[in-house]
């Protein structure tokens, strides 16, 4: 197969190939994480002028997920491949959109659902967990007519049944299910499939297509002694026997088996059932549990011990009753193919742990007792015993049966369920409609860390004290507007501006600008590729004519537009003026009235003035406004260019260091500052002609004060008195 070389990876030709931040490669549906980030970074901070702006960001991801509030309770997933992650903490991704779709709850009732026509054909839809109300959502939005089955009372899967109400209050998923539903998707509830109605029925009830997602609901035995006795259960079981039947009086100690996030739910769950102690048994160590850190915390703060490298061996009774569970002590041993240390036993080192219950979680299996009959062909089972199903498509081996989540791959996050949904909703679409259904294969890329001078701390999490007696309330507390703004502006936009958008979308301006280079002026000297933040230029050798007619060879930087943000970092440090941007500064806004202007001010569009339809820059007295995407970007050519057009002073307005959109264009314009008063002196141009004003301004409303004092200042020092460079205004 022909291959191409990306980034010295080798990959097939006919492969999409895409370079994204790596968050975004991380998150299962590859969501949109930087552009919110910017949209989110450039909120007014008012909750009143800020509401329809988060209304709008939401609808954009809730077009792309329909569980995105969810997942602001439940995933951070994003957050393990975070570039921030080592360098002061991953950007609180998941607390960001728990923020946006609280605020957008209240919205929700308001909204218009458009009527779509049935036409496109009837899809059966069986489990209403996350990856089946994902696919019906995008199914039901094309114009099909879908019906979920599902064996509970109530839709929801494992988000529902398997996730305690403190880490996700039913009020927040019954609100995205109720979204789903009324885009006019039905639905079965207490309908197992396989016992009150088979694969057959819903063949001859005319449905055309099948999508199975039901999940992995049965716990996996330990495959231990006596673990058949009442006072053992699954830690599924255990979870949803708490949801469905009420919260059960525990005392004694419970011992959990397991080191994911059933094992830790459960375990907390246990505690605020009122167990007088609760310990959790994982046979590797804390650094290898395959829960969510942040759980695990939270789980040692409200008092769940953790026994590391013990591994049940046996339940323990004393006559009927159980009494505790026998572990063996393991140690670390050598790394597995996958490089996974496996864990080892210590000969003679088994202890007894006394409990009164124990719950085992140590992983979940598929229930497919559906698969009971096989009218739509056979659909084979891998020998994990889960369906198998093509990972591009979704289809399995039977015409017009499609599965995933769980079901297919065995038990994972919620969001790897609903990227399953999502992607089997496609081609049960392209098979409806008779298309083939592979796509080309994509092949993502992540951006590496761009270069960076500041880094932030990421903020503390805040959860409610802990009392005597926890409840099931929801113990986090999220941020407030304030934060959140100061969170998403510790983003470092990782990835390149093709991939964003956000800038354009929100009006800061028309359209992503890009940076050309003319050949002929280029001298190879490098300077932009070290003033590049993120990795952008390269440079390669081109063919040149010498005056003589004879041909050489040259090196040229070239800038590569998948990873360029635009910044104008390169331009502004390009001696040759061989480089310069689509749209330059042909923006500058002449006051509308009032004085003649005596300063040319660049402001940077990033952190002032961005959020009130540029209200602020329009009605600038005493100065010539020119937006610029970014400070660093205005080049000494430029500043020098306004004194000798008879500017008596040039003030730049930029986002404060470490919080620029760019990196590190204030320190950059700061840098530049310095060098341009030494170098102005000598003509007799003041030093204190030339200002840095570092600040976030989102209304413009400290702009025309600052202008005045710089113009005040500029008054005591008299009329700009270089001969060379004046030209009175
Ligand atoms: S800094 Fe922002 S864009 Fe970069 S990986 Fe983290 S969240 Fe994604
Ligand atoms: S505009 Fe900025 S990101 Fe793009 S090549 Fe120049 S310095 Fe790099």
């Amino acid at each position: 197969m022909p291959e191409m070389q990306v980034r010295g990876e080798r990959i097939p030709h006919h492969t999409e190939k895409l370079i994204l931040p790596p968050c975004q490669v991380k998150c299962p549906i590859n969501e949109q994480i930087q552009r919110t980030n910017v949209m989110i970074s450039l909120l007014p901070d008012d909750e009143s002028l800020a509401r329809e702006k988060i209304i709008r960001i939401c609808e954009e991801l809730y077009e792309s997920n329909p569980f995105f509030g969810v997942c602001g309770y439940i995933c951070g997933l994003c957050e393990q491949e975070c570039n921030y992650r080592d360098n002061g903490g991953s950007i609180r991704r998941r607390l960001l959109k728990k923020f946006l779709s609280d605020v957008y709850a209240a919205h929700v009732s308001d909204r218009q659902i458009p009527q779509v026509s049935r036409a496109g054909g009837r899809v059966a839809v069986i489990g209403g967990g996350p990856s089946g109300l994902t696919c019906a959502s995008f199914l039901s939005k094309k114009g099909y007519a879908v019906t979920i089955f599902d064996a509970h009372p109530k839709l929801g899967g494992m988000l529902r049944y398997g996730i305690p109400e403190y880490r996700l209050p039913e009020e927040v998923l019954d609100r995205e299910i109720g979204n789903v539903l009324a885009h006019g998707v039905e639905v079965r509830p207490g309908v197992r499939v396989g016992r009150d109605i088979t694969l057959d029925d819903l063949k001859s009830r005319g449905f055309d297509v099948v999508y199975i997602a039901v999940g992995s609901q049965l716990g996996k035995p330990m495959g231990i002694e006596n673990e058949d006795h009442p006072s053992v259960q699954s830690g599924v079981h255990f979870l949803q026997a708490v949801k469905k039947a009420g919260v059960p009086k525990l005392s004694g100690t419970v011992a959990v088996v397991g080191g994911g996030n059933t094992a830790v739910d459960a375990a907390r769950t246990a505690i605020r059932c009122g167990a007088d102690r609760v310990a959790l048994l994982y046979r590797r160590t804390r650094a290898e549990m395959p829960a969510d850190p942040e759980e695990v915390h939270d789980a040692l703060e409200e008092g769940v011990q953790l026994l590391e490298l013990s591994a049940p061996q046996r339940v323990v009774l004393d006559g009927s009753r159980l009494v505790g569970i026998e572990c063996c002590s393991m140690t670390m041993g050598d790394p597995d193919a996958h490089g996974r240390r496996r864990p080892v036993r210590k000969e003679g080192s088994t202890f007894v742990f006394p409990c009164d219950l124990v719950v085992s979680a140590i992983g979940q299996e598929c229930d497919l007792m559906l698969l009971a009959n096989d009218s739509y062909g056979t659909i084979r089972i891998s020998k994990r015993g889960t369906i198998e199903a093509d990972p591009l498509t979704m289809e399995t081996t039977a015409p017009g049966v499609f599965a995933g989540g769980d079901a297919v791959v065995g038990p994972m996050a919620a969001i790897d369920a609903i990227a399953a949904g999502k992607i089997a909703a496609e081609s049960i679409d392209r098979y409806m409609k008779g298309e083939v259904l592979e796509r080309p294969p994509r092949h993502l890329m992540s951006c590496d860390v761009p270069f960076r001078d500041h880094f932030r701390a990421a903020p503390e999490p805040k959860r409610t004290p802990i009392i005597r007696h926890l409840s099931f309330d929801v113990r986090e507390i999220g941020f407030s507007l304030s934060e959140a703004i100061t969170e998403a502006r510790r983003c470092m936009q990782c990835g390149p501006c093709s991939i964003c958008n956000a800038c354009a979308d929100i009006g800061l301006q028309a359209e992503p600008v890009s940076v050309r280079v003319d050949q002929t002026l280029c001298s190879g000297c490098g300077l932009c590729a070290a003033a590049c933040n993120y990795h952008a230029i390269s440079f390669r050798s081109v063919d040149v004519l010498r005056n003589d007619g004879t041909a050489t060879c040259k090196q040229i930087a070239c800038t590569d537009a998948t990873l360029c943000k635009a910044c104008g970092l390169c331009v502004a440090s390009c001696p040759s003026h061989a480089r310069d941007m689509t749209t330059g500064y042909s923006l500058s806004l002449l006051p509308q009235s009032g004085p003649p202007p005596v300063v040319s001010c660049y402001v940077c569009k990033f952190g002032w003035d961005y959020a009130s339809a540029g209200a602020g820059l329009k009605a600038l007295n005493h100065a010539v406004a020119t937006p610029v995407t970014c400070i660093g970007q205005v080049s000494s050519d430029a500043i020098l260019a306004a004194f000798s057009d008879g500017f008596s002073g040039v003030l730049l307005l930029g986002c404060p260091e470490g919080d620029c959109h760019f990196q590190d264009g204030s320190s950059e314009a700061r840098k530049k500052i310095r060098v341009l008063r030494d170098i102005m002196a000598p003509f007799g141009i003041e030093p204190e002609r030339l200002e840095l004003v570092t600040g976030i301004d989102p209304l413009g409303e400290r702009m025309q004060r600052i202008v005045d004092s710089f113009v005040m200042k500029l008054a005591t020092l008299g009329k700009l008195s270089c001969k060379e460079l004046r030209h009175e205004r």
